[in-house]
């Protein structure tokens, strides 16, 4: 069969999922086929497990079918109830894994800077039931660590980071997801490092390895022991093999999402109405999202605006995080839903639109879309 030309109008999506030669992934396949190990913890899952703990520079990394059951296995692990302080300004899923397990989400504002759980608003919503903050390292821009420890410590609080975007991000050299008392990750097909769907949650010792590798598989801990009502969430063998070979072109594509950011940062930057995240300080970036926001007022057009223009040329940019979690209707009636607590995130969330990145996304195509948003007229 020989290869369709590339059509010049062919749409443009916010992302495109990364995957190696069919040719690499074959022999993995073989071997699953041969052994018939196809899950329960089977060899592609340990060499994942190994080389992924190395890759991330984390001690102990449990994998999971995919980022949410991670995120609401992590809330179990170190049995979380009550109320969580987390934010409105993040995929849905953050919320929903405190929903899973009746814990009240305790929404709190966001710092305009990078758009994460502002610390300084957070020791405000404490109250004697809650347990643990649960901060997004959103568009894989590190929280405030430092900060969040600190008052995490002097509260009693846990740390449960939702590092869904922050795959192989590092803070001061060291991996992101050292942070905290628990990191997730999700290796959904949309995101920087993709299993097709996974996930892991990142712990510090081994004794709460085990807990998540029980809470994984039904509670299982021995053959005749149920520690607690687990869910099913392991990763299949598949997936883990599909793992192995995208980790081998990982840093390849985090080079061709960096010249795609650099090109955007460059033909973007003095443009009336366009504001743009600062680089982060001392952070090793993944350049998983290019987040832009407008200022109707100088830039002419409102971000929808702009969103339907693009649209209309098959360029289909998102606009993460919009609507805020808080304004959904399961969450909306919560006191801390209230427009008036959340100023920073809705101003955001008003203006944001994340423009396509991907390492496939052609030198042309980029082009075309600074092109669009700068002329404007
Ligand atoms: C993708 C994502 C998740 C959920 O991960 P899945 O693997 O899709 O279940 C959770 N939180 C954030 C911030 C995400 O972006």
């Amino acid at each position: 069969m020989t290869k369709k030309p590339k059509a010049h109008n062919n749409p443009i999506y916010v992302t495109q999922p990364s995957l190696p030669e069919l040719q690499e992934f074959i022999p993995y396949l073989q071997k699953i086929w041969d052994n018939k190990i196809l899950t329960n913890n089977g060899p592609f899952h340990q060499q994942l497990e190994k080389e992924l703990a190395q890759f991330l520079g984390v001690p102990f990394i449990s994998l999971f079918a995919n980022g949410t059951l991670a995120l609401v296995t992590a809330l179990q692990v170190l049995r979380i109830t009550g109320e969580v302080i987390t934010t409105p300004y993040s995929f849905v899923a953050t919320t929903h894994s405190l929903w899973w397990n009746n814990i009240k989400p305790v929404f709190v504002d966001i710092e305009p800077e990078f758009g994460n759980l502002d610390p300084e608003k957070i020791e405000a919503a404490i109250t004697p039931k809650t347990t643990a903050i649960l901060p997004v390292h959103v568009y894989g821009n590190p929280c405030k660590v430092d900060k969040m420890k600190e008052i995490a410590d002097i509260y009693g609080l846990k740390v449960i980071y939702d590092a869904a975007h922050c795959f192989g991000v590092k803070h001061k050299g060291v991996g992101i997801c050292n942070y905290g008392d628990l990191s997730i990750l999700s290796f959904h097909a949309t995101k920087v490092f993709n299993t097709m769907e996974g996930g892991a949650i990142i712990c510090h010792d081994e004794a709460t390895k085990k807990r998540i590798d029980y809470l994984k598989n039904f509670g299982f801990a021995g053959e005749t022991t149920i520690m607690a009502p687990g869910i099913n969430s392991k990763m299949n063998e598949i997936q883990a093999a599909l793992g192995l070979v995208q980790l081998n072109h990982y840093d390849e594509n985090i080079k061709k999402r960096k010249d795609i950011a650099s090109t955007y940062r460059k033909e973007l930057t003095n443009i009336k109405g366009i504001s743009m995240l600062p680089e982060p300080t001392e952070t090793d970036s993944n350049y998983a999202y290019f987040p832009i926001f407008i200022n109707e007022k100088e830039f002419g057009i409102s971000r929808d605006q702009l969103y339907e223009k693009l649209k209309q040329h098959k360029i289909f940019a998102r606009r993460y995080f919009y609507p805020l979690i808080s304004e959904f209707s399961m969450y909306k009636t919560l006191d801390s839903s209230n427009p008036s607590n959340l100023p920073t995130a809705i101003k955001l969330a008003e203006q944001v639109i994340c423009l396509p990145i991907y390492p496939d996304l052609s030198k042309s195509n980029t082009s075309k879309i600074t092109d669009l948003i700068t002329n404007n007229a």
